[in-house]
């Protein structure tokens, strides 16, 4: 598996992270965590309605990016 290289990789360190969600949410959840940003992209961004993928979908709060990072700063 491909481990991140990217702001995701704080998650695993809050360690509480996966144990507030279901374990049936938390393993859907995983298998897009692997997937790359430009993966399975059937998804569009809740925001500006562009493209994102399943990962996106799951891991940027269903926004692109661009979205995420403008919502975040
Ligand atoms: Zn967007």
């Amino acid at each position: 598996m491909m481990s991140g290289n990217n702001e995701e990789d704080g998650l695993w360190e809050k360690g509480t992270f996966f144990q507030s969600m279901s374990s049936e949410e938390a393993k859907r959840k995983l298998k897009t965590f692997y997937k790359k940003h430009d993966e399975d992209m059937n998804y569009s961004c809740r925001k500006c309605k562009r493209k994102i993928s399943a990962h996106n979908r799951d891991w940027h709060d269903g926004m692109c990016d661009n979205c995420f990072g403008k919502e975040n700063h």
